[in-house]
């Protein structure tokens, strides 16, 4: 595994696997990173991501896979239209509440799983990790789920 820094943020390769920790703004210059991958389908594990204002990558016709993608990263993610385009998300963070014992979580959403769903922007119910009761989301839809439309 290699360990490396852009601008401010923590970056672990192993493989086609990158592990991104911090801020992906201009000075993250992802495209140089994925060169460095090789071309085929990389995935992107953003659970320490914290903002993104530029992916800052050229065209490459790569599959670019974002898993646990991080609460405020998919708020970012989904008022970016031209990321749209670019990246394929696996599964993300996002807020729910339960309203039978009133508990907060931020619960990983799998993709695949809610297709679906998803798709028509709403949201799938996760059991509670405190009661097992059905949580709902905590937010508007279109905060996490505008980027799934279809
Ligand atoms: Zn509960």
């Amino acid at each position: 595994m290699t360990s490396l820094r852009l601008g401010r943020l923590d970056v672990e390769i192993a493989g086609a696997e990158l592990t991104l920790f911090g801020r992906i703004d201009d000075a993250a210059a992802l495209g140089g990173l994925l060169d460095r991958i090789g071309h085929g389908e990389v995935t992107i594990d953003t659970d320490g991501v914290s903002f993104v204002n530029s992916i800052g990558m050229r065209e490459r016709g790569d599959t670019i896979v974002l898993t646990r993608v991080a609460d405020v990263l998919m708020a970012q993610l989904n008022m970016i239209s031209e990321l749209k385009e670019k990246v394929r998300i696996a599964s993300f963070h996002a807020q729910y509440v339960c309203a039978a014992c009133g508990a907060e979580s931020a619960p990983v959403v799998d993709v695949a799983a809610h297709a679906a769903s998803l798709a028509k922007m709403v949201a799938p119910r996760l059991p509670c990790p405190e009661c097992g009761a059905p949580m709902d989301l905590g937010d508007f839809p279109e905060r996490y789920l505008l980027i799934f439309k279809t």
